[in-house]
């Protein structure tokens, strides 16, 4: 008796599992520090969960529209207009269990078993197995440190073939933090009409930028982009309603159908006591994202300025989301006080977790083994002592 191939060769997530690991430490009574996590420290906003307590006093607790209630999506064709100028009608919109779910629909709908899939590197964990899922086959643009891990036409155009169908974006993007300007996403939303493709585009941390970015959807660049363009995102980071599991798909309607019809033979609806909190986050003020944006950037700050200071270690200063993606290659070929050579990502992060007892990501997850992620979703009191006992591990080393 067997498991099938496809969850046989299934790579759980990386994420997930350090952050269980952390956890577990934890309750045994070890102090771990977690950088691994995805998640905001942040408690969800007393005026959401108001709402959602109210939903049960009320009885709202039975199956809704598997898509979502027209409430929701009304507030989910609210926030596309106000903050991204872009005009849905409620056909155009599904409502899924997280982003995660949004996502995956998106891809069930869209590939058939061989579909080539340009996903820029490095890369969200799920993005590749979520395309293998459903068929495909991912195929990776990778962008450079050098160039602030940006992508652009130049680096998509050679991987096309005509096998093509598909183009991801994460803007900003998880692991690194790159946040496209309009003149790169122009290039991309040109390349798709040229060779049309579909575009995903992976909108989930675009309430949290810094430097004075200002977020653009590939979808807002016109008809052409409007139409070939699956905008995707999540209520988890922006709203701290990570545990709600709410996220949605905006774009054509016969896609964001094939998707409902999907969903209906997987999960039917999400939870209808969070589809109202989620549209009283929506649609609501504004003000706890931006207080909550503000304080990321203070713990950005943080952790950039000292892992800067720390020699063999290269930091790019992250334009978005919540992690730093440090460069940690100019430490391989050390060793550590019981002798191991450190030599790749992953034996860097088993390094940090049982040296200096903080929990970060490798980076060889995310497709670059010269690298390390850490979320700074965490207390800047966290930051501070993580990063104390990071720098005294590094310098440990010989
Ligand atoms: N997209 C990206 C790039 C993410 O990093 C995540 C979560 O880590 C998601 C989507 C999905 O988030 P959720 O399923 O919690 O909505």
């Amino acid at each position: 008796m067997r498991s099938s191939q496809r969850a046989t060769n299934l790579h759980p997530s990386a994420t997930l599992a350090i952050s269980a690991t952390a956890r577990r430490m934890r309750a045994e009574g070890i102090d771990v520090i977690n950088f691994g996590s995805g998640e905001p420290d942040f408690d969800t906003p007393d005026h959401i969960k108001d709402v959602a307590i109210q939903a049960i006093r009320d009885g709202f607790t039975r199956y809704t529209a598997t898509g979502g209630i027209d409430e929701l999506k009304d507030a989910v064709a609210l926030k596309l207009k106000r903050d991204n100028g872009l005009a849905y009608t409620r056909r155009q919109i599904l409502v899924s269990c997280g982003g995660k779910h949004s996502l995956y629909n998106v891809f069930q709908a869209l590939l058939d078993p061989g579909d080539e899939v340009i996903i820029p590197a490095p890369y969200w964990v799920s993005f590749p197995e979520m395309v293998k899922l459903s068929g495909g086959t991912p195929v990776f643009a990778h962008t450079a440190e050098e160039r602030d891990f940006r992508i652009d036409r130049r680096l998509v155009e050679p991987l096309l073939t005509p096998r093509t169908k598909v183009l991801v974006l994460n803007t900003p993007c998880n692991p690194t933090g790159a946040a496209l300007t309009r003149t790169e996403l122009a290039g991309l939303a040109a390349l798709a009409r040229e060779r049309d493709l579909w575009i995903v585009s992976d909108e989930t941390y675009e309430a949290l930028v810094y430097n004075g970015h200002q977020h653009l959807s590939i979808a807002a660049l016109g008809e052409d982009a409007y139409a070939r363009t699956l905008v995707v995102s999540s209520l988890s980071k922006a709203y701290a309603m990570t545990g709600w599991r709410i996220g949605y798909a905006a774009g054509a309607a016969d896609v964001i159908q094939a998707m409902e019809g999907l969903q209906s033979q997987m999960t039917s609806n999400p939870t209808s006591i969070a589809q109202r909190a989620a549209a009283a986050a929506l649609a609501g003020p504004q003000d706890s994202t931006r207080q909550m944006r503000l304080e990321f950037d203070c713990r950005r700050h943080a952790i950039v300025g000292r892992l800067k200071t720390m020699p063999g270690i290269r930091c790019l200063d992250p334009q978005g989301a919540f992690y730093v993606f440090p460069n940690v290659s100019g430490l391989y070929g050390r060793r550590t006080a019981s002798g191991t050579r450190v030599a790749s990502s992953s034996t860097f992060a088993s390094f940090l977790l049982e040296t200096a007892r903080i929990a970060v990501v490798p980076g060889i997850e995310f497709g670059s083994d010269a690298h390390i992620r850490l979320s700074y979703a965490c207390s800047m009191e966290s930051i501070e002592q993580g990063m104390d006992r990071m720098a005294a591990a590094v310098a440990a080393l010989q």
